[in-house]
Formats: C-alpha cells, sequence, structure tokens
C-alpha cells in the first residue's frame, strides 16, 4: 500500500524463537498457542500465503492484519482484511497495522510487522491539501537555521 510507513519487521525475533524451537529449548507448546479468537480472525479475516508453518511444515501460514488508533474507535483492535485496509487508508489520516501470521493447523504464531497506514503518509502529488503544511513547516525551519548562521557569522 502507497501510504505504508514506519515499518518495524520483526522477523528477527520469530527467527531467534524458531531457532529456540528447533533446539528443543522451547517446547512446541510454548509457541503453538494461537487463542481461539485469533483463529477466528484468521479464518474469516486472514490473507493466505505461500509459506510453508515453520514449526509442523504441514500447513501454509496466514497472516491476520490488527489495526489500531484513536481514529478507529470501537473498530480498534479488530482483524481486517487486505482489501478493508486499503479502503480506511484512503479514508483515516493515520493507524498502526500489526501482522501477526498462524498457523491453523498446530497453531504457531508470531507478530511479522507493523506499520503506520492513512492519508498522513501520501506524497504530495496524491494529495495537495494534505502535504501543503509539512512543506510550509520545512521552509519555516531552513529558513531559521539560515538567519542563525548569519548572525553566528557576524560575530
Ligand atoms: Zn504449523
Amino acid at each position: 500500500m502507497r501510504s505504508q510507513r514506519q515499518v518495524v519487521d520483526y522477523s528477527l525475533q520469530k527467527r531467534a524463537v524458531l531457532r529456540e524451537v528447533h533446539s528443543g529449548r522451547v517446547g512446541t507448546h510454548e509457541v503453538c498457542d494461537a487463542s481461539p479468537y485469533l483463529k477466528n480472525a484468521a479464518r474469516f479475516h486472514g490473507e493466505p500465503t505461500e509459506t510453508l508453518c515453520p514449526v509442523c511444515r504441514r500447513e501454509n501460514l496466514t497472516h491476520v492484519h490488527y489495526i489500531y488508533g484513536d481514529e478507529l474507535k470501537q473498530s480498534a483492535g479488530q482483524a481486517r482484511t487486505r482489501a478493508e485496509l486499503s479502503v480506511l487508508a484512503m479514508t483515516l489520516r493515520e493507524f498502526q497495522v500489526y501482522v501477526v501470521e498462524v498457523c491453523r493447523g498446530c497453531d504457531w504464531n508470531h507478530l511479522v510487522e507493523q506499520f503506520l497506514l492513512g492519508r498522513d503518509g501520501l506524497s504530495a502529488d496524491d494529495s495537495v491539501g494534505a502535504a501543503e503544511p509539512v512543506a510550509g513547516a520545512a521552509v519555516a525551519v531552513s529558513t531559521g537555521t539560515s538567519v542563525r548562521r548569519r548572525r553566528e557569522a557576524r560575530r
């Protein structure tokens, strides 16, 4: 999505957990603990992937997108499909998305990434009105810097 920004990737943490599991230091029951809510979200709002589950290697992973933010009001904390995220990204200024991978076979689950979506992230070409105050602020900052530099030079 075009307005996606401030992406935080959790693949390092995930690899660390999987290393512990594969070495036997952590039992699969400790990491394969998807709640009934998460499993329902995967079933009704999840996006199928082509990636095989790293724990049971029998089922493909499902990605669930959870949304958070003040503008969402009662929808905050709910799961949404990618199509629904696209619509929200065009109507709301900013909201947080958490992507969780779930195996519907063995209940493995882990945070994949988080990022921001919303109109605030669109460039000037996409949304001229929304980008104007940002451009104005940048001009003010650079003017202030040049004034200060001139004063320092005079000293
Ligand atoms: Zn699995």
